[in-house]
Formats: C-alpha cells, sequence, structure tokens
C-alpha cells in the first residue's frame, strides 16, 4: 500500500515553487500577492487561512490578510471585493467559506474577477474547466489531480466513483477525471445522498474520490482489494485522549480499509495540504499569467 503523502508531496512542489520565485522575481520584482478575507470567527475558517498565509510565506509569495467581523453587510464586503478587483499589487484572492447566513455568497463569487479568482469558484472559471480551455481550477480537485499525477497513479480506463456533488469538489473532480487527459480519461459515477446500492457501485471502482463530510463513511466491505482511494473529508470526532478533546479524520474508515487499497490519502495529510498548494499555483498563474 503506497500512502498518498499530502505534506511530503507539498514540501517538494513548494520547494520547487520558491525555487522559480527566487529565479522570477530576482531582486528587481516585486513577488506574487495573495489576499485571503476572512469573515467572522469560525475556527475552522481562521486555521485555514492561517495555512494559506503561511504557506505563501514558504514559497516567498507576499500575502495580506482583511479580517471582518460577522455583522459585515452585503456591500461592505462587495465594496472589498471591488476594492481588491482594482488593486492592482494584489494577484489573486479568496474569500474564506463559509460566510454569514446573512451574506448572499453566489452574488459575492459574481463579484471577483476572474482573473485574480485562485479558488476558481467563479462560473467564468468553471465554464473555462468544463471546456477544457485554461483557467483556474478549483483548488481541492487541483489539488487531487496534482496528487494522482506526481504518484503515477494510472487513472486512464478506471472506473472512479466519487461520493459527493458539491460545486467546489465532487461535480468538479468528476469532470476533471473524466476529461481527455492524463490524469483523467475515466469512466466516472457520481453518487450522492439519493444514490441507491451505493456499496456495489463503491466495490466496481478502481478509484475512490470521497468528499461527504461524514467520518469513517466508507467501510471495509465498501472497498474491493487494490483501490485507490483518495479521502477528501475533514471532520471533527470527538476524543477525550487527545489534548483538544477531538481529531480530525477522514470519510473514509482509514485503519479497516487501508490494507485492502493500492494507496490511500492519509487525513489529516493528504489532501488538506495539496489544496494549499495548488492555490499557491493558481497564484502564481494569476501573477505570471501563463497558464
Ligand atoms: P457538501 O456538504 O457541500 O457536499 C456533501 C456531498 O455529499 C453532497 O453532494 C451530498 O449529497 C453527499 N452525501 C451526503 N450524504 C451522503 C450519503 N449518505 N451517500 C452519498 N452521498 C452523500 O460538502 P463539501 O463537498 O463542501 O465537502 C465534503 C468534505 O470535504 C467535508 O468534510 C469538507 O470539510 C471536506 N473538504 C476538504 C477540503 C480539503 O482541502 N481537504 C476542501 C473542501 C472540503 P446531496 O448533494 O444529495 O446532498
Amino acid at each position: 500500500m503506497i500512502l498518498l503523502d499530502g505534506n511530503k508531496l507539498s514540501a517538494l512542489i513548494r520547494k520547487e515553487m520558491s525555487i522559480n520565485v527566487m529565479d522570477y522575481c530576482g531582486k528587481n520584482l516585486k513577488p506574487p500577492h495573495l489576499a485571503a478575507v476572512l469573515v467572522g470567527n469560525n475556527p475552522a475558517s481562521q486555521a485555514y487561512v492561517r495555512n494559506k498565509i503561511k504557506a505563501c510565506e514558504e514559497v516567498g509569495f507576499a500575502s495580506s490578510l482583511i479580517k471582518m467581523p460577522d455583522s459585515i453587510s452585503q456591500n461592505e464586503l462587495l465594496d472589498i471585493v471591488k476594492e481588491l478587483n482594482q488593486n492592482p499589487e494584489v494577484n489573486g484572492y479568496i474569500v474564506q467559506l463559509p460566510l454569514p447566513r446573512h451574506i448572499n455568497e453566489e452574488e459575492i463569487n459574481l463579484a471577483i474577477n476572474p482573473t485574480k479568482d485562485v479558488d476558481g469558484f467563479h462560473p467564468n472559471n468553471f465554464g473555462r474547466m468544463a471546456l477544457g480551455m485554461p483557467g483556474f481550477l478549483p483548488a481541492t480537485p487541483m489539488g487531487i489531480m496534482m496528487m494522482l499525477d506526481r504518484y503515477q497513479i494510472p487513472t486512464d480506463g478506471t472506473h472512479c466513483v466519487v461520493l459527493g456533488r458539491s460545486n467546489i469538489v465532487g461535480t468538479p473532480i468528476a469532470l476533471l477525471m473524466s476529461k481527455k487527459t492524463k490524469p483523467g480519461n475515466a469512466t466516472v459515477t457520481i453518487a450522492h445522498s439519493r444514490t441507491q446500492h451505493l456499496a456495489e457501485l463503491t466495490r466496481s471502482a478502481q478509484i475512490i474520490i470521497a468528499a461527504l463530510g461524514i467520518p469513517h463513511f466508507v467501510k471495509e466491505d465498501m472497498v474491493s482489494p487494490g483501490t485507490v482511494i483518495i479521502d477528501v473529508g475533514i471532520n471533527k470526532i470527538e476524543d477525550p485522549s487527545h489534548p483538544k478533546g477531538y481529531r480530525l479524520v477522514g470519510d473514509v474508515d482509514f485503519e479497516k480499509v487501508k490494507h485492502k487499497c493500492s494507496a490511500i490519502t492519509p487525513v489529516p495529510g493528504g489532501v488538506g495540504p495539496m489544496t494549499i498548494t495548488a492555490l499557491l499555483q493558481n497564484t502564481w498563474k494569476a501573477y505570471t499569467g501563463v497558464f
């Protein structure tokens, strides 16, 4: 069994990126600049944004954090987005999700300039991805594709079952896996909460990509020997033996399933770091204009 180590692979790719940044920018050019908008005090969002800022430092990017209270209005947030669109110092930016309930997320997403949309959530970029045109890919699916590529996991002609159909993970990764690309060329089934006979489907898969948000959902009897498993889930479960009182687990029952797999991502340390590395790569593309 190969452990698809997102921490190790990310460290390698970020090292390569930091060399590129030094070579390209030298002493005279300003480095790429990623901005992040964080609304409210959601601890998970704070941790994600902190990790993104830290990753920028690692590769020599500039970064800035715009922190706003939960009480921000739709128009105030739109003004920040407009300012970032116009700021020539900022190459790319993200508005960390989820946003408070009173904010219309779709309107914010539509207001982001697609050329700075390094999260790849704008319909312009989503459409470009669907058509196979250059643009920003959503960070998590892009990180997964990078991982499959670097670990040279064969995907051509395989049956890939994607569990989950969200706009940020399930749907785009299903699309990318089905494209005439390498990695890609898989025959893809998208499963969701209405899917019947799910275990039969997952047992017929050579690749399972789990993005449901349900701890330990994928059990041993749902997996055939030799399957490649990409576990996207990040779930908090209570654990009194842990100093924090909880720990993070994926959507796959890792300990029980791993011996059946040919390759599997751990949680944490699998898809999570790859997502941030993909965000850095998108920022680099926004800066250089080379896709
Ligand atoms: P969503 O909640 O948006 O989507 C979950 C999907 O799972 C839905 O399509 C839902 O189906 C499907 N689902 C729910 N229950 C079942 C079931 N019993 N059987 C089959 N399908 C089911 O989640 P996200 O896509 O945003 O995130 C998924 C997980 O990935 C979360 O744990 C999240 O924290 C994690 N994540 C990790 C990232 C990383 O960097 N590692 C990045 C982004 C997310 P339906 O559409 O019918 O409701």
